[in-house]
Order: structure tokens, then sequence, then C-alpha cells
């Protein structure tokens, strides 16, 4: 057991109280505020660990949701951004070179963003990719998927996580609301099972001159981590095209963080549209969406309307670009350190679970990891419905709070992946498989 991580969350337990007499719920995203999770108020992070206001120390496997590929505070990025604060400036309300330059090396990563804009979240990136795909084409649907998550505009935001009983009868059906005080936008929009290129097609077919954007995470995350089952996704590729539909990656988890290239490089489809977001900013507020020229022409034009104050500020640029820098080095070597450390962090939950005979699916891309404690042995998960179905979402956060007392965060939500970073050597792997056999043991055994 991890000494640091002995103590009482007295004071995170005190501060969660005072904050919710200001902060709407606690927290400033209602993805944040968390009624099952164990009181945590983080006070700093470095490299791998996190530590919270009670001075107990974390090796974090959460990394701020995904953003944080380089580890807490990478000193490349802290260096890069204060050079940038003090020498000059935050914020100029013009263009800057470096800015140009963020553009011109995203380039490089994702060759299919001949042209790009800079926004300040997913959810803002991911409006603007939505509303391209419908000018482009003069289409009003956009075909999304169960399971994913693609924030929470007017554009897309549905019930990702509803219950088994709320889904579609057939191959597609109409969106659930997230949120009270929605508009009629998702009207236009089809929820279909994904992973399932049957489904997909009967919804094309039956929408398909309609049809402006089919939408994905091509590795689904939000859901916990399900990679595309081999020939989907060229699959999606043709039957799109075939239908004149765009294809939409949202890469806002997977860009940059699978591969350098994201998913579109590493399962080599690509997509008309692009999104990505967390790890190029490294821990900054970043977004980008792009797409060719010819597509882009329209927002070049101001046809597609496209703002914000902050898009594209020198803070972020400067955070962005030393991630880019760090990541452009070595590509290689840098996603290999990545992989084979996820991979021995997976083969490891998996041996312990195994040991101790509780039925689980771990599954990975790469540095983003879903371990999932399931009802039987040897179930598939393909799709959000096998992970709702199968999943013990109960089990896993007393699983996770136990772990959690031990001194190792992740989500106890069983839907939110596993982070790893450049950060995290062998030797956390080895210190957090310890620490979970030993709540598997008191918590699963
Ligand atoms: N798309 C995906 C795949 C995401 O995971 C998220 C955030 N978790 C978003 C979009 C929205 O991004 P943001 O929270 O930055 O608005």
């Amino acid at each position: 057991m991890n000494p640091d991580a002995v103590g009482t969350a007295a004071r995170s337990a005190r501060l969660m109280e005072r904050a919710c007499a200001s902060l709407a719920a606690g927290d400033s995203s209602t993805m944040r505020v968390q009624p099952y999770a164990l009181p945590l108020v983080a006070e700093r992070g470095e490299g791998s660990r996190l530590w919270d206001v009670d001075g107990r120390e974390y090796i974090d496997l959460n990394m701020a949701y995904g953003p944080l590929i380089l580890g807490h505070r990478h000193p490349r990025v802290v260096e890069a951004v204060t050079r940038q604060i003090v020498d000059a400036g935050s914020q100029l309300g013009f263009p800057t070179e470096i800015g140009i330059r963020v553009a011109e090396k995203v380039r490089r990563l994702f060759p299919g963003m001949e042209l790009l804009r800079f926004a300040n979240s997913g959810t803002e990136a991911i409006a603007s990719a939505v509303r391209l795909a419908r000018a482009y084409t003069g289409r009003p649907k956009l075909v999304m998927f169960e399971g994913h998550y693609h924030g929470w505009s007017e554009a897309v935001f549905n019930r990702y996580h509803a219950p088994l009983e709320e889904l579609p009868a057939g191959d597609g059906g109409p969106a659930i609301p997230g949120t009270s005080g929605m508009s009629r936008a998702l009207e236009d929009v089809i929820v279909c099972r994904w992973n399932d290129l049957d489904a997909l097609e009967a919804v094309l077919l039956e929408h398909g001159e309609e049809v402006a954007a089919v939408i994905m995470e091509p590795i689904m995350g939000n859901g916990g981590v399900v990679p595309p089952r081999s020939g989907y996704l060229p699959g999606v590729r043709e039957a799109t095209r075939r239908h004149g539909a765009m294809l939409i990656f949202d890469e806002v988890i997977t860009g940059m963080r699978v591969g350098a290239g994201g998913a579109q490089e590493h399962y080599d489809v690509r997509p008309d549209i692009t999104v990505i977001s967390k790890a190029l900013g490294g821990g900054y507020p970043v977004a980008a969406f792009g797409a060719s020229k010819d597509v882009m022409q329209l927002v070049v034009e101001g046809q597609v309307f496209h703002g914000g104050v902050f898009s594209g500020n020198a803070v972020v640029m400067a955070a962005a670009e030393a991630v880019l820098d760090e990541v452009l080095e070595d590509p290689d070597a840098m996603y290999k350190g990545l992989h084979d450390t996820a991979d021995a962090l997976a083969a490891g939950l998996r041996h312990i679970l195994s040991d101790c005979g509780v039925p689980h699916v771990v599954q990975n891309v790469g540095p983003m990891l879903s371990l999932f404690l399931v009802d039987e042995p040897d179930v598939e998960l393909a799709s959000y419905r096998d992970v709702r179905a199968h999943g013990e979402f109960a089990r896993f956060i007393d699983f996770q709070h136990e772990v959690q007392r031990s001194g190792v965060f992740f989500h106890p939500n069983m839907f939110e992946p596993m982070f790893l970073s450049t950060a995290h050597t062998s030797e956390d792997v080895l210190a957090v498989l310890e620490r979970v056999e030993v709540a598997a043991e008191r918590s699963l055994g």
C-alpha cells in the first residue's frame, strides 16, 4: 500500500461542501460532478502523479480525461507557455506566427486537414464541423452512433448513455435529447448501432439522400474503449461515398493519442472532415476542425461562419506547438513507448482479474484503455449495447474506490477510459498493478 495514500479526505470533503455554495453542483462541468466518487479536490500534478488537497498522492490514469499526453506540467509545455505570456502576450487579437506554425504542424500529422481552424473545445469544433457538412452537401440529416459523444452543442447532444430499453428498436432511430432545454435540432439526427455495417447500410438506404454526414468516434471512447471491427471503417468510408454523405471523424480523444496522426492514420481510413482536440493542447483548451481546401472554401468565403474571441489564442498555440514539437521529434518512438506501456498495463490487469476469477474485458488501442467488469466470462464487447448489457457498473465503482484509496486514480464510471502519458513509466505500471491486485482481492475476491 502506498503510504502517501493513507489518510482522510477531510479537506476535500469540506472544500466540496464549500464549492456547492458557489459553483452549481460543485464544479464547472456536469461530467466532473460525480455523485458516486470519493471526494477528491486536486491540488497539483506532476508527470504521472496527482496530489489532492489532503496531501495524498495518486498515479493518475485519468490524465484530465485525455489531454495530458505528455503528463502533468511537462517542462517543454510550461516553458513555451510561460515564454509566450511573459515575452509576447496571451492574446493579441491579430494573426500570429505561432498560430500559423501550429496549423502547419497539425497538417503534417493530418494531411487531410488541408485547411483548418482552431476552436476552444471539442464541442465547438464539432458544432462547426457539422455545420460545414450540412452547408457543403446541402442536406439536413446527421447519422450518429449509440454510445458516442460529440460534445453538448445543440446539433449533436443526444443521450449517449441511454438505458438499453430506450434505444431504437431498428437499425437506426431518433436521438434522445441529452439535456432539458434543447431545441428541435436533434430531429435531424438518426442514431445508429456502431460497428455494424449492415445497420448503417440500412439507415443510409432509407435516408441516404438527406444525410449530410455520418459522424463517429473512430475508436469508441465515450462508451468505454471499443475498437472498430476489422473492415468496419473502410466499409463506412465506402458506404458514405456511395450515398454522397460526408464522413466526420471525431478524433477529440484519438487524435495524437493512438498515434501521431490519430485513428485515421492507425487504420488508414481518411474522413472528409477531422476534429482533434485533447492531446493537441497537452492540457490547454484547444481544438481544430479541418478538411480539404474545397470543403473549407465555405469557411474561407465566410459562407460558413466560425468565430471565437479566444480561438487560436497565443497561450494555447504555445502549448500546442510544444506538444507538436515533442511528437514530431520522433513520432514512432513516442507512440511505440505509449503503446508498449499501455499493453503491459492491459496484460497485467487481465492477469490479475483472471487470477481472482473475475469476469472482465480489457480493451485498449495504445494509451486509451478500458477495463470492464462484466457479468459472465468470454463476452464480446463490440458496441455500446454490449457494454451496457454486460457491464457491472456498481461493482466497478466499489473496486475503483478501493484502488483510489491505495493511491491510483482512474474514473469510477466504467464508461470513462483510462489514459496513459509519456510520463508513465514501466515502474508506474508495476506499482499500479501491485495496488490493483490488493484492491481486487479486497473488493472482488
Ligand atoms: N468529442 C469527444 C469524442 C469527446 O470525448 C469530447 C469530450 N469528452 C468532446 C467531443 C467534447 O469536447 P469538449 O469537452 O472539449 O467540449
